[in-house]
């Protein structure tokens, strides 16, 4: 079948680059060429994540300085390699940014996010906070259908999806969730969606718990509110989740599960830390203690849930920056309590009011802290 010809690419880009730890800068650097199997992806918009900011800190084992982060991101293919079959210039897609090796014992039972030899875009190779990045066509996913805003929160929901499928939601459940920023936010549209009957959401920040509520929270409360909890659900709740990454947290949420009941283990959690919980009454109330990391398989399936609108992502992004804008972009997802996605924008998307639009709105929803 011909191909379209290919449009004339840049040789060069303006690409976000973290040097070493706490040190970035935007340089200009060749676009990538893709391989034989490989897709150029021209970024429209690629969010900022908590591994970002592990990198940044150093902190990150896997990653290798000088490089460019960005693992959550969505654009148009620009060009393809040769051996490409499945994907065509111009096709809006997103990538699931793990690259798994598919020949050791975790890739041949299917556990992809355990793969011993795992390459990762934007972490052990360079990402998309960049206007273009190249990866492999096994990884594209299309996203037809969703703004570029909605394609950069499929990776995220991605994580959320796979959880869902280690922990049980039944129809009828009620659920409790800790955090209220994006991925809490996803997490709860999700555990709806799965068929739980009430989700409570937790969080200290007021913007945030407004975002909860409007987007599906039954009650959201402050941490100093928890004694509401018992005459909510009087016996307990079916899932517990955990999507602060707080060890306390954590270690207290264990109490508000019913017997037979699911702590979801989601939020990360420094390494070193460590909780104290209660073989006893773990025992005692058949509880189940469940982790779930990152993504397997669970981009197509993101992607299903944006476009059927059972988990709306576009509220949750709070700020859209250009790329110039790197280190503002990463001060602003690690310190300021009120935001949510930060997303850097390319090309026609990064100019001009989408950007004050969205910052605008932050600035609407933002409130004090506390209750
Ligand atoms: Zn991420
Ligand atoms: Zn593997």
């Amino acid at each position: 079948m011909p191909r379209p010809a290919p449009t004339e690419l840049p040789t060069t880009m303006r690409a976000a680059r973290i040097l070493g730890p706490h040190r970035t800068e935007v340089a200009t650097v060749p676009v990538p060429t893709p391989g034989p199997d490989e897709v150029l992806i021209r970024v429209r918009r690629a969010g900022v994540c908590g591994t970002d900011l592990h990198i940044l800190h150093g902190d990150y084992a896997l990653a290798r300085f000088p490089m460019t982060p960005g693992h959550e991101f969505a654009g148009t293919v620009a060009a393809v390699g040769d051996e490409v079959r499945g994907v065509a210039v111009g096709d809006a897609v997103t990538a699931d940014p793990n690259v798994p090796c598919l020949v050791c014992p975790e890739c041949r039972r299917g556990a992809w996010n355990q793969c011993h030899d795992l390459s990762v875009v934007g972490v052990t190779r360079d990402g998309a906070f960049a206007p273009f990045v190249a990866v492999p066509e096994r990884v594209v996913v299309g996203t037809d259908g969703l703004s570029a805003a909605a394609g950069a929160m499929v990776e995220p929901l991605a994580c959320v999806a796979w959880g869902l499928r280690r922990v049980r939601v039944r129809p009828g459940d009620d659920a409790l969730v800790f955090g209220a920023g994006p991925m809490g936010c996803l997490l709860l549209q999700a555990v709806r969606a799965a068929g739980a009957a009430r989700v409570v959401v937790v969080d200290p920040v007021r913007g945030r718990r407004d975002a909860a509520a409007e987007l599906g929270g039954d009650l959201t409360i402050t941490p100093e509110d928890t004694d509401r909890l018992a005459s909510f659900a009087p016996l307990g709740f079916d899932l517990v989740a955990d999507a602060t990454g707080v060890p306390r947290v954590v270690e207290d949420a264990v109490r508000y599960a019913r017997p037979g009941g699911t702590l979801w283990v989601f939020g990360v959690a420094p390494e070193e830390a460590r909780v104290r919980l209660s073989p006893f009454e773990l025992f005692r109330r058949d509880l189940s203690v469940v982790g779930s990391f990152a993504v397997n398989g669970t981009v197509p399936q993101a992607v299903a849930m944006i476009r059927g609108g059972s988990v709306r992502v576009e509220p949750l992004v709070s700020h859209v920056l250009p790329i110039e804008r790197f280190a503002e972009g990463l001060e602003l997802a690690e310190s300021d309590p009120h935001r949510m996605k930060v997303q850097f924008a390319f090309g026609a998307d990064a100019a001009g009011d989408a950007i004050d639009r969205a910052a605008d709105r932050a600035a609407d929803g933002a409130a004090p802290a506390g209750g």
